[in-house]
């Protein structure tokens, strides 16, 4: 029995080599590929780990995974040691997109080819390919849900609505893309008054979290709850990943949102379709996630290993938009699809992303 996910594997693998530029040889058995993920508190970053090992494997690779629980100099470290030795091939999704500069020239110096994993490695000449999702779309995709949510998209709502944003971490250059995404649909209703953002706070570098982290994002929930409704409620969230949600949620709930006789909770957004965020949308709190099959990024990764460390150049679809201060590195972008109440089955159960048993 083909299962949905060999099947999404081969499709994708069918329409890389209709490219005809991918490395199709596998390694010899001997090659190993060094792969570093930020962190194994969100259950994103752990099905990353655990397809990228699947999929370097599937074409020869040993693999060496490491994670660094979101310290920046521990990642460094675990990247240096796969260097010293002697991987034949690096793919590092960054807890800080800028503290790889001299690793990188290391890499360079000892012909390890680097594949910017998700995240973008700024900074550096010694990038060769970065794979991802259309990481502005993901913004987008949250805010459209926002402004539909609210009747505004058709008009069957006025407002005003109060809103509050929130951004990811500074570190991290996807934060930029999807807040600006976000930012690009939301400003006008801001302008035209039918949004209201009561604290005043538009401004990326006076919403953004560090290392995405809940508690932080509960943390400024409170106090924006404490400081501008008292006497108002907040009508939607946009937040950009699953983890600040729920700490989002959590907030909102001390405050009397949701449950008997509170408020509703705000339209909330996300993005990752981690299992407890999957679980809230179905008990109706979180409203909203952006769903990325990591197991397709794992792929499209492998291919691009196995393509430059056999010399070849590996099929990518954008050339323009991931500048990183040094060089446009070519990328391949995955689609983003948004998940709410409807379309969580369909898209995350069917596809295997996720299992029903996980959900209950
Ligand atoms: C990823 C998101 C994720 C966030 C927090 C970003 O770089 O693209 O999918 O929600 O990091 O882990």
């Amino acid at each position: 029995r083909i299962t949905v996910a060999a099947a999404l594997s081969a499709a994708l693998s069918l329409s890389l080599t209709a490219c005809g530029e991918s490395g199709d040889v596998g390694s010899s058995g001997d090659e190993t590929v060094g792969i570093a993920m930020p962190t194994t508190d969100s259950p994103r970053w752990i099905s990353d780990g655990r397809s990228m090992v699947d999929q370097v494997k599937g074409f020869g690779y040993g693999a060496t995974l490491k994670y660094a629980e979101n310290d920046p100099k521990t990642q460094v470290e675990q990247v240096e040691a796969m260097i010293d030795d002697g991987v034949d091939a690096l793919v590092i999704a960054a807890v800080d997109g800028r503290a790889f500069t001299d690793v990188l020239r290391k890499a360079e110096s000892a012909k390890i080819p680097v594949i910017s994993y998700d995240r973008l490695l700024l900074g550096s000449d010694d990038v060769d390919y970065y794979a991802t999702f259309d990481n502005e779309q993901v913004g987008e995709l949250q805010a459209d849900f926002l402004i539909e949510q609210l009747g505004l998209a058709n008009g069957s709502a006025k407002g005003p609505f109060n809103l509050e944003v929130f951004a990811g971490s500074a570190d991290d250059n996807n934060t930029g893309f999807f807040f600006d995404g976000a930012m690009k649909i939301l400003q006008p209703y801001i302008d035209s008054g039918e949004l209201v953002v009561k604290s005043g706070q538009t401004k990326m570098d006076q919403v953004t979290t560090l290392r995405w982290d809940g508690v932080r994002a509960e943390k400024r929930m409170n106090k924006l709850l404490d400081s501008h409704y008292t006497n108002e409620r907040v009508d939607a969230v946009l937040s950009p990943y699953d983890g600040m949600s729920l700490g989002i949620i959590k907030a909102l709930k001390s405050h009397g949102y949701g449950g008997d006789g509170g408020r509703d909770l705000p339209i909330v957004t996300g993005q990752d379709a981690e299992v407890p965020s999957v679980k809230s949308i179905m008990a109706g709190e979180q409203t909203q996630t952006v769903y990325k099959d990591t197991r397709e990024l794992a792929l499209i990764t492998s291919y691009m290993v196995n393509a430059v460390v056999h010399g070849k150049r590996p099929a990518i679809n954008d050339t323009s938009t991931y500048d990183n201060g040094e060089k446009v590195v070519p990328a391949y972008l995955l689609e983003p699809v948004s998940v709410d109440k409807g379309n969580y089955k369909k898209v995350l159960i069917d596809s295997d992303y996720l299992k029903a048993s996980d959900l209950r």
